[in-house]
């Protein structure tokens, strides 16, 4: 074991007797002794000076490295609810105690000494560290640990979860997305349980409710490859989607796992990836659409149809925004009366199917398109109205 120099000796004693320090905060100070750490190093040194300290009387952190250790057994304790590969711990002090400090090194001109606070925080890490196995990560950690000697609270504050997945839709009537409490307006509130959603049925609220309780998180974003209206089904291999969930205690998912159909939507794929995709990504849908005509068609009219469309562009016309181009790859239909058909297509995502078939009959201007043009109607001559669509497959470009 070194021995304590004189000159340390020497400074030790002029520090220690106008301040108290415990031996975290007195070893800290002499970076340019070796030793194992700052505790075994303050002891040394306050045994070559021969002073005493009572516990929790230390001029700078008045008892805080003292309490150390009780504070990272709450934190393993807390821990272990939580998944986590790589953590990282923050902690907030009282002013003081980093003035004091200051004020310390200022008039004994002590240099080089680690900050009260990187101390503190090495030293939960260590902890955690050496009884979880896990390792420390300061860019992205997926676990951090916030200590506030202010409050005396601990924090845990897991990185969002994301995760990607499809859906089918088994059944008619289900709107795709939450819509917003209308009580509150999202705040959350009684009447939506402070959810800040309406209490209905959609599939969000369905594939959310199932997401935190799998990964017992708390709130869901999502973010979707398209959707389908209310009364539309999603068939072949599903919508994808992607789900940001926040203040999960799980992370893992081993191996794949089957989470069971719920009112009709069957989750499919969930997997866990690093991050969500910035915006939506672009992706082609099969469509089958029943419609019907406004007067009686004969397949000839429809055999041109079918001619027409077969890598087809057209115009979206938006009320606000830029005019923009969608392509039908493929068409086909099949008349199942005189004044009804069954239409099968194979388009670019995003291009509204009602008004793409009904035109201006349809309606729609509060979804923000003003005009598909030349859409069904127009080409038939003939006005049709899409009753309902259903989403056969999705596919997601690039994937
Ligand atoms: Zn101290
Ligand atoms: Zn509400």
């Amino acid at each position: 074991m070194p021995s304590v120099g004189k000159n340390i000796v020497r400074l030790a004693e002029a520090i220690l007797i106008s301040y108290p320090l415990c031996d975290w905060c007195l070893g800290r100070h002499f970076p340019s002794f070796k030793g194992e750490d700052d505790e075994t190093k303050g002891r040394m040194v306050r045994g070559a000076v021969k002073a005493e300290i009572k516990e929790g009387q230390c001029f700078i952190c008045q008892g805080i490295m003292h309490s150390l250790k009780d504070s990272s057994s709450k934190v393993l304790e807390l821990l272990r609810d939580y998944e986590f590969n790589e953590f990282l711990v923050g902690a907030k002090l009282p002013k003081e105690v980093v003035e004091r400090e200051d004020d310390l090194r200022a008039r004994f001109k002590l240099r080089g000494g680690e900050a009260i606070k990187s101390a503190i925080t090495r030293e939960i890490g260590k902890k955690i560290a050496s009884s979880t196995n896990k390792k420390v990560n300061f860019r992205s950690p997926d676990m951090t640990v916030l200590m506030d000697f202010v409050s005396g609270a601990i924090s845990l504050n897991p990185k969002p979860l994301f995760v990607y997945g499809r859906y089918l839709k088994k059944a008619r009537g289900l709107p795709q997305k939450r819509r917003k409490c209308r009580e509150c307006g999202g705040k959350g509130c009684h009447e939506c349980d402070y959810t800040g959603f309406m209490r209905e049925v959609s599939v969000e609220q369905i594939l959310a409710q199932m997401l935190t309780e799998r990964f017992k998180g708390k709130g869901t974003k999502f973010t979707w490859v398209g959707g389908e209206s209310a009364e539309s089904l999603v068939l072949g291999s599903g919508r994808p989607f992607y789900a940001e969930i926040n203040e999960t205690k799980l992370r893992r998912l081993d191996r794949p796992e089957m989470f069971k159909e719920q009112d009709g939507i069957v989750p499919k794929e969930i997997r866990i990836i690093d991050k969500k995709p910035r915006g939506s990504p672009g992706f082609i849908v099969t469509v089958s659409a029943r419609v019907k005509f406004d007067e009686e068609v004969n397949e000839d009219k429809l055999n041109t149809l079918k001619e027409v469309l077969q890598n087809f562009e057209v115009k979206v016309v938006p009320l606000r925004k830029k005019v923009f181009t969608k392509k039908i790859y493929s068409f086909d239909v099949k008349l199942i009366d005189g004044k009804e058909a069954e239409m099968l297509f194979r388009c670019d995502g995003g291009l509204n199917i009602k008004k793409f078939i009904g035109g201006s009959n349809s309606g729609l201007r509060e979804e923000g398109v003003l005009e598909i043009t030349p859409n069904v109607s127009e080409l038939m001559g003939v006005g049709a109205n899409c009753e309902v669509f259903d989403v056969l497959d999705v596919e997601v470009l690039g994937e």
